[in-house]
């Protein structure tokens, strides 16, 4: 049973001593229990804010202990009454073979002949769900409105924007280097991508957003929302979902004024949220929906493959430099 766990807490970028990996007994699940194969892992920008220590939105990682994440993971033994052998699941067993789990972790049980299961970690599962509600529950999306997100061809990106195009607004996204804009126009369906390295972002942002912006899905922060802000259009809304560039600390861009001002001038609406807290009453709903628009090929996915466990930290460090393209998984077994 191999297992990373963290071994020293970063400051900035993750390193190679972040992280170490350990070889341990397989756990024997106790009354209640079932024990979990992983066969995929997420990597995700929020395990970076998990490195820390303290309370963000949820405690970060212990020193010494298994570092967490989403997984679609096969039950192999279960002493527990609402599963068998065999089923296949989206849990959180984290960066290791085998976990223990009493059912608490587990988001929905897959089809075990489902073409792809690492779907359920990307445009089925967390990330799919968090597009989904930031622009439909936050965002409030009229046919016709524009539509701004970056880290546009990302494991949420790449999903907010086929959906908002699928309801009729124009998508314009906002992506690392030219490949990436291209894929987002050619392949995803956006009507325009920007560059966010290009030497004019604000200029070519508002070029891309000739009406203004009438939804922005936050998931970066800095500079790109520095250039976001003056093109909010009256009664916009604003889901705010990430901030991936301040993840490894810096990157602030320090007076929050000019946005305290567009919010009251504009009447912008702003809404943080943390996906988890809608699980419950959205989750089921989506997934419907998301298993529909896929099956019709409404939806294209583009995942980023990781071949081994071992490759995991560097995956994540990857993915926070933005090397990654396209929802990154690890394959485990
Ligand atoms: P992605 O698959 O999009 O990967 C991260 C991407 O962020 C990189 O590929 C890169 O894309 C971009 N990026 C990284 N650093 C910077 C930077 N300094 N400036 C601009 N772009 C940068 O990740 P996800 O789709 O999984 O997550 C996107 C965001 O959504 C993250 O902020 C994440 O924390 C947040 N999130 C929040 C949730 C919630 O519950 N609130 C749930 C899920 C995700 P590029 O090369 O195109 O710039």
């Amino acid at each position: 049973n191999r297992r990373f766990v963290l071994a020293e807490r970063p400051a900035g970028m993750p390193t190679a001593s972040t992280f170490r990996l350990e070889t341990v007994d397989i756990p024997k699940p106790a009354e209640g229990q079932m024990l979990l194969r992983t066969l995929w892992l997420s990597l995700d920008p929020y395990m970076r804010i998990r490195l820390n220590e303290g309370y963000s939105y949820r405690p970060g990682v212990d020193l010494g202990g298994a570092m967490v994440g989403g997984t679609i993971s096969r039950v192999e033994e279960s002493r527990h009454p609402g599963y068998k052998a065999g089923d296949l699941v989206i849990a959180a067993s984290g960066w290791q073979d085998y976990a223990l789990s009493d059912g608490s972790d587990i988001d929905i049980k897959l089809d075990p002949s489902m073409a792809h299961p690492s779907w359920g970690l990307g445009v089925l599962g967390m990330p799919g769900f968090t597009a989904w509600h930031g622009l439909v529950n936050i965002g409030e999306p009229k046919a016709g409105e524009t539509f701004v997100i970056a880290a546009a061809t990302g494991a949420v990106g790449q999903i907010a924007g086929q959906l908002a195009k699928a309801r009729g607004l124009r998508a314009v996204g906002i992506a690392g280097g030219a490949d990436k804009c291209r894929y987002a126009v050619q392949e995803l369906g956006f009507d325009a991508c920007v560059d966010h390295r290009s030497a004019d972002l604000p200029g070519d942002l508002k070029k891309a957003c000739p009406d203004g912006i009438d939804i922005y899905f936050e998931n970066v922060g800095g500079a790109v929302f520095d250039a976001v802000l003056p093109l909010f259009n009256l009664h916009s809304r604003m889901a705010i979902c990430g901030l991936i560039a301040h993840y490894n600390g810096g990157g602030e861009s320090g007076d929050r004024m000019p946005l305290l001002l567009t919010s009251l001038l504009k009447r912008l609406k702003t809404q943080g949220f943390i996906i988890y807290d809608h699980y419950a009453e959205h989750y089921e709903a989506f997934f419907r929906e998301m298993s529909g628009l896929l099956a019709q090929g409404r939806i294209k996915v583009r995942e980023d493959v990781i071949d081994t466990l071992e490759g995991a930290p560097q995956g994540l460090v990857s993915l926070l430099e933005g090397r990654n393209f396209g929802k990154v998984v690890v394959k485990v077994a």
